[in-house]
Order: structure tokens, then sequence, then C-alpha cells
């Protein structure tokens, strides 16, 4: 079975009626693009740049992550990376480095990604700048982790001003219109989505944190787990939020996070309107085979069904009947 899903993962990710889905790799070092090009993945569509510096135990330098994100982005060339940029924090603690980060209480709501880079200018320009450098050999796109409101994301973006000018006036080379996105995965983001919109080439969802954030469940406490539901209907109807915000201001959504990469959910995030999907390579063979076994119409058949449900128990049946049904 395992040979003949290989197989058929040759073939494009088409529906029966006729539409072609993108389904992209999530990665985090820069020897799995050899799994990206096994499993014919449209490129990379998270790049988790936080285990460079994890793996390396030590922030490393613009020109260590130069090449790092060169390296992908020639490999994977002409297809898009999408590199992330640095989500320390959370359930990915810097060892050794208490004055980078100090121990809190609690870690999900604390110091994390954006709020660390937005905090360590001198940190996030390294790679700002590492990141638009290697835009000068591939498709390179970038998004900015755990964006909570306009500010950030505008924090941010002056910062990459900053860095494009410094890059210019030293005629080093990189995409100046390069794309640029933010991940939708705090409550707070995703409601002002429509504003978010309007500065952003792209969103990425990522629904690890945006459900944990959400329904106030700790993602990684194994107690609580049976309340991780993806299905509830709020999760549902922020996701529905998001797309039509996005698609409003005619920008793309993409999910990253593990929904994505779950056969039970992924026609759902379809039928919703999501326009990519992302995940860890090994899992895109299961879920283009039921991309190819599905109407793209009944999926959104299937979302408009879920929205109208209550409770995540329902939901959740609706979708496992509709891809049972399929493969
Ligand atoms: C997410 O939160 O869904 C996501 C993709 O990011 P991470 O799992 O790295 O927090
Ligand atoms: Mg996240």
């Amino acid at each position: 079975f395992e040979q003949r899903l290989m197989e058929a993962n040759r073939r494009p990710a088409t529906t029966l009626d006729g539409v072609t889905i993108t389904l992209r790799a999530n990665i985090e070092k820069v020897d799995e693009c050899a799994l990206v090009k096994e499993y014919l993945a449209d490129g990379v569509g998270l790049f988790r740049t936080e285990f460079l510096y994890l793996n390396a135990g030590h922030i490393p330098s613009e020109e260590d992550q130069f090449h790092a994100y060169k390296a992908v982005a020639e490999s994977l060339a002409p297809s898009p990376v999408v590199i992330r940029t640095l989500d320390l924090g959370g359930d990915k603690p810097m060892a050794g480095h208490p004055h980078l980060f100090p121990k809190e209480d609690n870690p999900f709501l604390g110091y994390r990604a954006i709020r660390f880079c937005l905090d360590h200018p001198e940190i996030f320009k390294d790679q700002l700048r590492a990141i638009l450098r290697a835009s000068a050999h591939g498709d390179i796109r970038m998004m900015y982790p755990m964006i909570s409101g306009r500010d950030e994301l505008t924090r941010a973006n002056v910062m990459l001003t900053e860095c494009k000018e410094e890059l210019k006036a030293k005629k080093i080379p990189f995409n100046a219109a390069v794309q640029v996105g933010a991940m939708i995965e705090i409550p707070s983001a995703a409601i002002t989505s429509d504003v978010l919109a309007k500065d952003c080439d792209f969103f990425s969802i990522g629904t690890n944190d945006l459900i944990q954030y959400l329904l106030a469940v700790d993602r990684v406490n194994n107690r609580i787990a049976h309340l991780y539901e993806p299905t509830h209907p709020a999760v549902i109807r922020m996701l529905k939020l998001v797309v039509d915000e996005a698609h409003k201001n005619k920008i793309k959504v993409s999910v990253c996070g593990e929904m994505a990469g779950d056969s039970v959910y992924a026609p759902l995030l379809l039928g919703l309107g999501v326009d990519e999907l992302s995940m860890t390579p090994p899992l895109i063979p299961a879920v283009k085979y039921l991309i190819r076994s599905m109407k793209l119409s009944d999926s959104q058949k299937l979302a408009e069904d879920a929205l109208k449900l209550t409770s995540a128990k329902e939901i959740f049946t609706l979708c496992n009947e509709f891809s049972r049904m399929r493969v």
C-alpha cells in the first residue's frame, strides 16, 4: 500500500472537479531538502529556523544563516521557500542562555518569537539580512511568527526596511519585492486579520498555536489533550474569518499547523477556502491521495455543514466520515 501511495504521489494534487491544490513541506533543517524532493512537495511552506539556533547551541551569525537559507533556496529553486523568522521560547526554549531567555511562569504566554526579536534588533536584523541576501538565490519568502496585531507587524517591517537599505547601500543583491507574510496563530491576529491583510502578501495559519490560545489548552499538556479540539466550532469559525478577510484583500492563505497534514481535517480546510497546505513531507502522499479522490465542491459542502454544527464531536464525526468514504 505504501508503495502504491508513493506511485500515486507522482501525480498532481488535483481534485475530481479539476482544482489543483498546492502542497508544501514543513522543514527544520537544511538537509531535509532531500525529503522535500523525495515526497514531491511544492517547495517549503514553513522553514522553522529556530532549529538552526537550537542545534548550534548559540545564535548563528548572519553569514552562517545566509549560507543555510541560500542552500535551501538553491536546492529547491524554482519552488518557493517560506522562511519563518525565529520562534524561540514557549515549547522551544534556548538552554544555556538565561540572560536572553530568563525563566518564566508561563512561557507560552511569554517572551517568545516576534516578541523576543523586536526586543533584540541586533539578533533579529542579522536574520532579516541573511534572509534578504538569500532571496537573490531563489524564490525566498518570509513570515513572522506570533504576530498579535498590527503594531508588531509594522515594527517588524520597519526593521526589514532598514535591513534592505543597509544592503542597498553596500550594493549587496536581494529581491526587493520579497513576499512578507504573517503567521495567524494568536486569536487577536485572527480577529484583526482584515487589518493585517492590508500589510501582508500572504497569511499562514499556525493551527497548533491558534487552537492552544483560542481554547486555552496547553498544546503539550497530556492531561488536557482531550480538550485540544481542532474541530471546536470556535476554531472552524475563526479559520473561516481569516480566510474570508484574506480573500477580500486578495491574498492567499496557507495552513502550516498539524491540521494541514491530517486527512481528517485537510478537506475541511480546503472547503473553508484555504489555498495551500504545508506539512511534514512524509504526510504528503496520503493527503494528496485524498485530494485526488474528492471534489472541491464536496469539501465546500462539508465546510458549510460543519459551520452549522455546534459541537466539536459532531464536526469531527462529519469530517472523519468524509475522508473515510473516499480512501
Ligand atoms: C503552529 O503553531 O501551528 C505552527 C505551525 O508553528 P509551531 O508548531 O512551530 O509553533
Ligand atoms: Mg506556532
